[in-house]
């Protein structure tokens, strides 16, 4: 069957495609980071839009499900920041990582939502639902949220707006306002292993990866390659190092991306707490040792300090207006927070 469905959403899935004639005009489908909301709202999307559901869910096999897979179903659209659509073609090498990131835009801008004004009004080519997706939703920025609501408050007949997020407390309250909410579920442990094996993860990894993830599969994927265990492995190596240079040492970690280096670090501290506390880790179960030698010296309140900061650049981690700076600072406060009083 060609739609894609993780096997923890089959039931909410359902559930909501059982009132699919009774679905209000747009939901805010949030949870955790990992888990799959876009999966979730893509398959959402493609079951609404199939011309022959099969118990609620997308049959795959209609000529509806045939557009939606390779994306050209004339009523569906999905917008994302630039920097998120896929750089085909894109093979321009540059080895400063800030003009990298410059050159996309990583907010849904206001041109975009005005772009699909007419998919929004003209009626639906196929007489059925039209559907919009949106993620992750708080990247819209001011201007295309506000444009946004315009749309929210005056619907179009038969339209579902599906907006995503793994961070609802960023989004206007005049926006969560006009959706109803939907909490896309994590699956448990033993269902996230099972998946991971699908997805010819050996099982050793597998729970490796998946610690790190904190229990989220898709994230955990991403983890289970190679090239990342073995940049993290290396960053770990910098942290451990209590009486390293932190900042000279970052300079070699220039090319990694820097949501992971801001992962890497609150995962850091938080086992470092957890350490400090009940001397046992979470995620970074292969550095054990080092972390407790950390932990041992360290003044909580000063590490505290450090953990908002980092909470604090996670919201500009998409983005930043200097990425090599932000790192730069990060690594001199950590080495100020582990620093004996
Ligand atoms: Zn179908």
């Amino acid at each position: 069957m060609n739609i894609d469905v993780l096997p923890w959403h089959d039931a909410p899935l359902r559930s909501l495609l059982s009132r699919r004639e009774k679905l209000p005009h747009a939901l805010l489908l949030y949870g955790r980071q990992g888990i799959g909301k876009v999966v979730f709202a893509r398959a959402l999307a493609q079951s609404l839009l199939c011309e022959s559901p099969q118990h609620g869910l997308a049959c795959g096999a209609c000529a509806a499900c045939g557009w939606f897979t390779q994306a050209n179903h004339p009523d569906f659209r999905e917008l994302m920041p630039e920097a998120l659509t896929a750089d085909e073609g894109d093979t321009e090498a540059t080895s400063d990582p800030d003009a990298k990131e410059k050159k996309k835009s990583k907010e849904i801008k206001v041109e975009q939502i005005r772009g699909i004004a007419d998919f929004m009004t003209l009626s639906t080519h196929r007489d059925g639902f039209r559907v919009l997706l949106i993620h992750p939703a708080e990247t819209l920025n001011a201007n295309a949220a506000n444009s946004l609501l315009k749309t929210l408050e005056e619907p179009p007949p038969r339209t579902l707006i599906l907006l995503v997020t793994d961070q609802i407390g960023r989004l206007l309250a005049t926006i969560k306002s006009r959706c109803q909410r939907v909490m896309v579920p994590a699956p448990d442990k033993t269902t996230a292993l099972a998946w991971l094996k699908t997805q010819r993860v050996a099982d050793a990894d597998a729970d490796t990866a998946l610690g790190q993830a904190g229990g989220a599969p898709l994230s955990a994927l991403a983890f289970a390659d190679a090239d990342y265990q073995s940049q993290r492995k290396a960053f770990m190596q910098v942290l451990a190092a209590t009486d390293a240079d932190h900042l000279a040492a970052a300079q070699s970690f220039e090319k990694s991306d820097l949501a992971n280096v801001v992962t890497w670090l609150q995962t850091w501290v938080n086992d470092v707490v957890r350490s400090r506390l009940t001397g046992e880790v979470q995620y970074h179960c292969d550095q054990k040792s080092a972390i407790a030698r950390i932990a041992a010296r360290v003044h909580l309140p000063a590490l505290f300090r450090y953990e908002s900061q980092l909470r604090q650049t996670r919201r500009a981690v998409h983005h930043p207006l200097n990425a090599r700076l932000l790192r730069e600072q990060l690594l001199i406060s950590y080495t100020i927070a582990i620093t004996p009083a």
